[in-house]
């Protein structure tokens, strides 16, 4: 008899990732991954300074390296940040394992049971699985075309104490969220520090897509507009160089750092030092500015594919979002339709895409999906579109008329 503890037993496995093992047949088109396109990793550079560093530098390269990471990695970091409006000095900078391992590492250092973490609806759901092992009461926020309705923040975190409940931390995907693909207007950014700073919590502020805009100017991050040092930035270089290298970082006031290396020490004693030393090559010894510009030209083709032929193919009871970058877009179908259910009449049809209930932390969602456009190329998005646009409109056929709407 396994005596697994309270925290595993209470963790489900998702129905949805045995559904999408059948993605992966050949003829399926698939929106389903969120992955990034393997076609934009700088393989050759890759390759190149991985042999130099294991040849010539292997004491860095092959050794067990610090629990905070690389020095020459959080000075670039550092560099890298202040571009972006963010002062951070490298004690201020720990190295993770992806951004990934950045969400379990808070919900060490932070989460106790009866804990209150806010989180919008839906959130990126690998977040939602880091934090739920450590029992807070996971929060939804609406999640409005601009942010968060901080309206709703305001009163669901004073309703959070009257109910006995400890609010700790808003976890906030500003740029071309996962799984929206929505960008939070400077107006909300601002007001989200006023209510973190009145209501004295901390901001999680996860960063992955940032780098990946096609179209419109950047909005400062919340952390640069940040005077309290109340904000946690979580970023990962998965997206913008390749993501089995497995480096990201979190950025925040030392004492969180402290307690975060602390906690990191128990989990892997360090990451993996040749892969930081990867990324401290590319980012002082390639063109990392035109690397994203490449990035963002790749993407961008796929998204106004998906946006052209969503236009073409979807009936108008369907809407979608229309990101500004990133790798999602995200479609809503009238409160009738399940999209988990639909998903078999999809893979029969041989398209496949991500049910959006299990990025609700309430459990609703049920008529949403994700769409990502990374993998397929532009005219498999336009086939496999069209394929979705049929099992749709079957779906809605089955409905009565009330229901459609
Ligand atoms: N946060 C968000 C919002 C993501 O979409 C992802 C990856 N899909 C991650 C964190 C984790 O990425 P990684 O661990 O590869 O940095």
């Amino acid at each position: 008899m396994l005596r697994f503890a309270e925290r595993t037993r209470g963790v489900k496995r998702s129905a949805i990732r045995e559904l999408l093992k059948y993605t992966e047949q050949p003829d399926v088109i698939s929106f389903a991954g969120g992955l990034p396109d393997p076609a934009t990793f700088p393989v050759e550079f890759l390759a190149k300074v991985a042999a130099e560093e294991i040849l010539h530098n292997s004491m860095k390269s092959l050794q067990y390296t610090t629990t905070e990471g690389k020095r020459p990695l959080r000075e670039a970091l550092s560099r890298w940040l202040a571009e972006e409006g963010i002062a951070a000095t490298m004690e201020e900078i720990v190295i993770t394992n992806g951004s990934q391992q950045g969400l379990d590492l808070l919900g060490r250092v932070f989460l106790d049971p009866g804990d209150a973490v806010f989180v919008s609806l839906p959130t990126y759901l690998g977040a939602l699985q880091a934090f739920r092992p450590y029992h807070p009461t996971l929060v939804g926020i609406p999640l409005e075309e601009d942010g968060m309705d901080l309206e709703f923040l305001r009163r669901a975190i004073r309703e959070a104490r009257r109910v006995g409940y400890t609010p700790k931390l808003i976890y906030v995907i500003p740029d071309f969220q996962n799984p929206t693909g929505t960008t939070w207007s400077e107006e909300k950014r601002r007001e989200l520090l006023r209510i973190a700073g009145e209501e004295d919590l901390l901001i999680v502020e996860d960063i992955p897509y940032r780098w990946l805009r096609y179209r419109g100017d950047p909005i400062p991050t919340v952390a640069a507009l940040d005077k309290e040092k109340r904000v946690i930035v979580l970023l990962t270089f998965s997206k913008i160089l390749a993501a089995g290298l497995r480096v990201g970082a979190l950025v925040g006031p030392q004492e969180v750092v402290n307690a975060v290396v602390t906690m990191k020490q128990g989990a892997d004693l360090c990451g993996p030092s040749l892969t930081q030393r990867l990324v401290v090559r590319f980012l002082s010894d390639y063109d990392v500015r035109g690397h994203i510009a490449r990035l963002c030209q790749h993407y961008k083709v796929k998204l106004e594919a998906m946006l052209a032929a969503l236009a073409r193919h979807m009936p108008e009871e369907a809407k979608w979002t229309r990101p500004e970058g990133g790798l999602f877009v995200w479609a809503e179908l009238p409160q009738a339709v399940d999209t988990t259910k639909m998903l078999e009449r999809a893979l029969a049809r041989k398209v496949a895409y991500v049910p959006g209930q299990p990025f609700f932390a309430d459990g609703s969602g049920q008529n949403t999906m994700r769409l990502s456009f990374a993998l397929a190329s532009a005219d498999e998005i336009e086939k496999g579109i069209q394929r979705l646009g049929h099992v749709v409109k079957e779906e809605l056929a089955a409905l009565s008329p009330a229901q459609r709407r």
